[in-house]
């Protein structure tokens, strides 16, 4: 197996043949990809070397403080964080080579088709449905809550292939082009006035079955390794001491003495202190997924994610006052990625809302971790051998 000091070997190769200061950001990147050094634990020939994930940061940070290019990891964050593995685990050999290198060099942006307005927590009522046609699939319906759709070149796609079985089981996961002519993206304004995110109709999209992931009817487990790769790359990035939501309002707080009380203190130290304690257990959980596939301890990192995001953006608001209510900037943007720290408190306070919902819910994740993580009874699901085609919707 490749150890640390191959790894470090390595990355001063790919330095010498590709100086950073003289190569083009594109091209240093397919050259480390095809080092293996982009995701050293991938395997040999897919961006990877087959080593422990633990020896990934020492690379990064070696090829940092050379001023090697990055890939932009939040704006590619699904196709990194959540197409990637999915492939990585059920794809053909074609698929891999096909997908993994343009998405990790950043030259093709993924996005997500999974919710729909009558299917977010109960995802698998979805009703989008993908019929056979000799060797493609034909897809039609209406996906919701897109991020980066706008963006995508491709895209993580459920559909339901056979109505006449139980929810769960007649689902199949595609990889879908976003160029087809069938595809339609509109806009949807959030709380912050951007559109982060999309509708999307479906309309007649074939699908050739080479871009099917899995068995057929097979979707939901397949789904299954996405959801938990989303929890895990929402709630479990890895941040510096200060480095997330608590940063702003801490430096505010040593910067600006005029705006400080007592009662405020005592609550910015308790969430200091609990932003802390939070990152340190992300810090714990890297380490525990490089033993293996991420579990449910994830939806617990980001369901306590959500909530000190909310807590310290709102807290942050208080302390600014009158002037932390400022927002001026209602024009419809769009955005390519979701910038805590540099932007204002205001669109901290706002975007934070959002972070209870996306990747699951706090109530739906608080449900997984009480079913998986502590052991107790199930919800009541009394729709579970019923064949979806016969549901209530
Ligand atoms: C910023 C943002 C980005 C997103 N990006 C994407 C994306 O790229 N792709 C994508 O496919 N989706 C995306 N989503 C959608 C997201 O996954 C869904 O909004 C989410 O799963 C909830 O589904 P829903 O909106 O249909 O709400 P519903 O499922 O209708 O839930 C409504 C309320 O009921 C509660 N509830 C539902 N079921 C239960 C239960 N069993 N127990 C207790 N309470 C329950 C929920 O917690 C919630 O409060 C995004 C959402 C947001 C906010």
């Amino acid at each position: 197996m490749t150890d640390a000091a191959e790894l470090r070997h390595r990355t001063r190769e790919l330095l010498a043949a590709y100086p950073p200061a003289t190569t083009g950001r594109r091209d240093f990147l397919r050259a480390r990809f095809d080092a293996g050094l982009a995701w050293v634990h991938y395997p040999a020939g897919l961006g990877g070397l087959g080593a422990p994930r633990s020896l990934q940061a020492a690379v990064d940070a070696e090829l940092e403080a050379a001023g090697a290019p990055d890939n932009d990891p939040r704006r590619i964050g699904i196709g990194l964080g959540m197409a990637a593995p999915t492939i990585l685990r059920y794809g053909t050999e074609e698929q891999k080579r096909l997908y993994l290198r343009p998405l990790w060099v950043g030259e093709e942006v993924w996005c997500q088709l999974f919710s729909e307005p009558g299917a977010g927590s109960d995802l698998a009522a979805l009703g989008t449905r993908a019929v056979r046609d000799g060797d493609d699939w034909v897809v039609n319906g209406q996906k919701v809550w897109t991020s980066s759709a706008h963006l995508a070149r491709w895209a993580i796609l459920i559909a339901r292939t056979d109505p006449d079985v139980p929810k769960h089981q007649g689902i199949t996961y595609f990889i879908c082009d976003m160029t087809d002519p069938g595809v339609e993206v509109r806009p949807l304004r959030q709380v912050t006035g951007e559109a982060e995110f999309n509708e999307v109709f479906l309309t007649g999209v074939r699908i050739p079955d080479s871009r099917r992931l899995g068995e057929i009817g097979d979707g939901w487990r397949v789904a299954q390794t996405t959801l938990m790769n989303e929890r895990v790359s929402i709630g479990g990035m890895r941040i510096p001491r200060e480095g997330g939501m608590i940063g702003p309002v801490a430096k505010t707080w040593r910067e600006r003495p005029e705006l400080r009380t007592h009662d405020l203190h005592q609550r910015l130290l308790a969430l200091w202190v609990e932003a802390e304690v939070a990152r340190l257990t992300g810090e714990r959980l890297r380490q525990q997924l490089s033993a293996g596939q991420p579990g449910p301890e994830g939806s617990g990192m980001k369901l306590a994610f959500a909530r000190l995001n909310q807590e310290i953006s709102g807290l942050e608001v208080e302390l600014l006052g009158a002037e932390g209510l400022l927002y001026d900037d209602w024009t419809m943007r769009r955005p390519e990625l979701v910038d805590f720290t540099g932007r204002e408190a205001g669109y901290r306070y706002l975007r934070s809302k959002g972070n209870s919902i996306e990747g699951g819910t706090s109530e739906v994740l608080l449900n997984i971790v009480a079913e998986r993580v502590l052991g107790l009874p199930a919800e009541p699901r009394t729709d579970k051998d019923v064949a979806w085609k016969d549901l209530a919707r």
